[in-house]
């Protein structure tokens, strides 16, 4: 028995940081009281993110090719949608997988609370249990993982269920002729992706220049020309001045230079402006606990906050707010509490936006890039000389890597297409494992596979990429 294994440890918040913390310092023999509101362990992710929406995402996606195989001869005719059922099949999802995690806390003998926990002091908790009464809990370290909420702008807010926020929308009580998605970020345009499919006109309004600030253009571009066919528009540049409802839906009042009609009514509107760290916890100032700019919780690279016996993980820390940061977070911040040396300084950390086409990537990217003058070189192999995305009728693709022309290091991958999702892993591992350009193009990839797209932008670094002819100069 290691030493660690006398300490008990407290974990807030059962979301994808919480639950990964606490499954691992049972793994290494701790005591661990895991403390949410929820009937299992999973938190925003399960219930009301992440997984929800790529149950959605999955069947839109279903009725987008139904509707584009009349390109290939195969007419489905239009799909007759029972919202009840799919509802039953997302939520199905949801259970199954939040049970699992209620079953894998209890095979660990991690005692679960249901309740809203407050700090009495750095070491002991109260939690109002959300059945009835009152619990108190001692502990020797803390990991406070209570996630993050949707932002609201307070003029944007009306006590009507047509205006929704990504939870309400993600209920799906049904499917609006018409809905507008304030924020062209991810959340925004996943869930507009999902609407627009079951049949509603869907309009984006973005206050800043493009969708998806912060991507690369080059990534964002064939994603935006697919939804220009698929939304009903995308105002860039245009905000959202005022909201009312009447008696057919929302009025919402437009101002911006590519505004025509300054005033729309909506059916439903999905409010998705970001979010906000749940950093707001009861009796926290009775700790050392700092709270920083935009009220992430403080931490250093052991995710240790101020007061030695309190660690913080996951969306409360800061971005990018992704499951699979707060996750790795949560075994760096255990780790760190067992006293091994661990820090958490990843070079790439994915970021995928499972629209249609889907937008990956990690590392480095351009923007970033260009906002830190740093020389690199861009090799991009285009989808429509791939073999494979010809097979699935989607060449609007492109992979592109980033590569430090000095020491020919892979420092960063972007892709759109079909499934870059699942293919950006490949890059995150040529990132970690500090691949050069030539590890790359020397690695066989499978044929034909989307893949192969990784390995010949490895090639297209060296000018040799076997589906693309250079002229000689
Ligand atoms: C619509 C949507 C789609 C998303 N899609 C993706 C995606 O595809 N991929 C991805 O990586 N990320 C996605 N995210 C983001 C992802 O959900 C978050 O990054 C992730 O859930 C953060 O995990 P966390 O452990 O920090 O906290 P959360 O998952 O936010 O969990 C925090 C938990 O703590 C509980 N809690 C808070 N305060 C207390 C308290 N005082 N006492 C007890 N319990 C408390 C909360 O109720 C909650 O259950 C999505 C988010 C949304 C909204």
């Amino acid at each position: 028995m290691s030493e660690t294994s006398s300490l008990h440890i407290a974990v807030i918040g059962g979301g994808p940081g919480g639950y990964a913390a606490a499954f691992l310092a049972a793994d290494l023999g701790m005591k661990v009281t895991l403390i949410d509101e929820e009937l299992n362990p999973g938190g925003v992710c399960l219930y009301r993110g992440c997984i929800p929406s790529k149950a959605l995402l999955h069947v839109a996606k279903l009725i987008d090719e139904s509707r584009h195989a009349k390109n290939w001869g195969i007419e489905f005719g239009e799909p007759k949608i029972d919202v009840d059922r799919l509802r039953s099949f997302k939520e199905g999802v949801v259970n199954k997988l939040t049970g699992g995690l209620g079953q894998l806390s209890k095979q660990r003998k991690i005692e679960y609370l249901r309740g809203k926990a407050s700090f009495e002091n750095s070491n002991t908790l109260r939690v109002a249990k959300t059945g009835g009464g009152e619990d108190s809990i001692s502990f020797d370290r803390i990991i406070i993982a209570t996630g993050s909420r949707p932002a609201v702008i307070p003029s944007l807010k009306l006590d009507t269920p047509r205006m929704m926020d990504s939870t309400s929308a993600l209920d799906l009580k049904d499917v609006p002729a018409t809905l507008l998605v304030i924020g062209g970020g991810y959340i925004g345009l996943e869930l507009g992706t999902v609407y627009a499919a079951l049949g509603s006109k869907v309009s984006v309004v973005e206050m800043t220049a493009g969708l998806l600030p912060g991507a690369d253009r080059d990534l964002v571009l064939p994603l935006q020309k697919r939804i220009e066919k698929s939304f009903e528009s995308i105002l860039l540049n245009t905000t959202v001045t005022g909201v009312k409802e009447d008696s057919n839906g929302i009025r919402v009042s437009l101002d911006g230079p590519e505004v025509k009609e300054r005033e729309k009514v909506f059916e439903k509107v999905l409010v998705s402006v970001g979010r906000k760290p749940n950093s707001e916890i009861a009796g926290l100032e009775k700790t050392q606990v700092q709270i920083g700019e935009r009220g992430f919780i403080q931490v250093n690279k052991q995710l240790q906050t101020n007061d030695p016996a309190v660690y913080a993980i996951g969306d409360v820390v800061g971005e990018p707010m992704l499951a699979h940061k707060a996750s790795h977070e949560g075994r760096v911040a255990v780790e760190a509490i067992a006293g091994h040396k661990v820090a958490f300084e990843p070079n790439a950390i994915p970021a995928v936006v499972f629209t249609d086409p889907e937008i990956a990537w990690c590392g480095l990217t351009e923007t970033q890039a260009k906002k830190e003058n740093r020389e690199i070189k861009v090799a991009k192999f285009p989808w429509a000389a791939s073999g494979r995305a010809m097979t699935l009728d989607r060449t609007e693709g492109m992979t592109k890597l980033l590569i430090d022309p000095q020491t020919e290091r892979v420092l960063g991958m972007g892709i759109v297409g079909a499934g870059a999702g699942e293919l950006i892993a490949e890059g995150v591992l040529a990132v970690e494992m500090a691949a050069v350009a030539r590890d790359v193009a020397l690695s066989i990839h499978p044929h034909p596979t989307l893949s192969e797209t990784v390995m010949e932008s490895a090639e297209v670094f060296f000018g040799t990429s076997t589906h693309i002819y250079r002229p000689k100069r």
